[in-house]
């Protein structure tokens, strides 16, 4: 690792696992621990920076000075890759999705605090560069540039995921992750062994694409894992009063701060399929708390 990648790490706070208690996992004689990886820094969020930081390391280990990525106006990517790049003093550059609003948006002034330089670009040329690399849509990439995809999702990114697996000290049966690319959750997929179960929570609509990703990401066939797909709450970022309603309780009762973006609607997910009695009695679960809270900015539009 880096010198510089480990300097940050001492700045970080362990994930620890909270026990949930609730009178639903009583009954249905279900155990729920959190993961809190929204603990390991006040800045960065929890997943990305478990997505970046080999990415990190690989881009410090060629010299890169510039890191490129992309990301939409309330983008938690972004927002964790601008932070880490003033302090790792590598330049950072990001294509957001849709012309330049009148008035930026709270995630996007602070990744300009942090010196990030912002191209807008069409909704079409976004979705372009998901398939695509700067360099074949708008400019080509210099021998120093580090291109990032959209949500890390590459390889490099499973390894700092699999690092918080190594943090897990309780057994359990199904690890629950939300899912945007799916790249974390491939990572635990890579990273926890079976029997133990792996499922995924797609917080964006028709996320049946999410399978097709996952495996192409992973370097084996695995067959421990599944996305659940009932609970997009109508797409990427929409909310219901239901969701925004569970997320107050959720939030008052076990003083833990969510999210409607991923975790909410993960929590939300798990509670509903325990009261269906989809899992098994005796089951121990533990949920991702994947962070992302400066994203809950977006929700207040200040
Ligand atoms: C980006 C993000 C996710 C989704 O991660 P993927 O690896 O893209 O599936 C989940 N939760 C939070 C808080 C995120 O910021």
């Amino acid at each position: 690792m880096h010198p510089a990648l480990l300097a940050l790490e001492t700045h970080f706070s362990p994930s620890t696992l909270s026990q949930i208690t609730h009178e639903l996992l009583t009954q249905h004689r279900i155990e729920l621990w959190l993961k809190r990886d929204d603990c390991l820094h006040s800045i960065i969020s929890g997943n990305k920076w478990r997505k970046l930081k080999y990415h990190l390391n690989h881009a410090l280990a060629v010299k890169a000075t510039t890191l490129i990525s992309m990301g939409g106006a309330y983008s938690n990517h972004l927002h964790a890759l601008a932070y880490l790049g003033q302090r790792l003093h590598v330049k950072t550059v990001a294509y957001i999705r849709g012309e330049q609003p009148a008035r930026l948006t709270p995630t996007l002034r602070d990744v300009l605090d942090w010196g990030m330089t912002l191209h807008f670009i069409s909704r079409t040329d976004f979705r372009l560069l998901r398939y695509a690399t700067p360099t074949e849509l708008f400019m080509p990439l210099q021998a120093t540039d580090y291109w990032l995809p959209e949500g890390g999702a590459h390889a490099l990114a499973l390894l700092g995921v699999g690092e918080l697996v190594t943090e897990i000290t309780e057994d359990f049966d199904v690890l629950c992750a939300p899912c945007g690319t799916g790249t974390t959750l491939a990572g635990l997929i890579a990273a926890v062994p079976a029997p133990c179960q792996l499922l995924g929570f797609a917080a964006v609509r028709h996320g049946q694409f999410l399978t097709r990703d996952i495996t192409k990401l992973l370097p084996h066939t695995y067959t421990h894992w599944s996305v659940n797909t009932a609970y997009d709450f109508g797409g990427f970022a929409k909310t219901s009063p239901a969701l925004l309603h569970f997320i107050a309780d959720f939030e008052r009762q076990h003083a833990i701060p969510l999210e409607p973006v991923y975790t909410g609607k993960m929590l939300y997910g798990v509670f509903d399929l325990i009261r269906q009695g989809y899992f098994a009695p005796g089951t121990k679960i533990i949920a991702l708390h994947t962070g992302g809270l400066q994203g809950n900015r977006g929700f207040t539009r200040d």
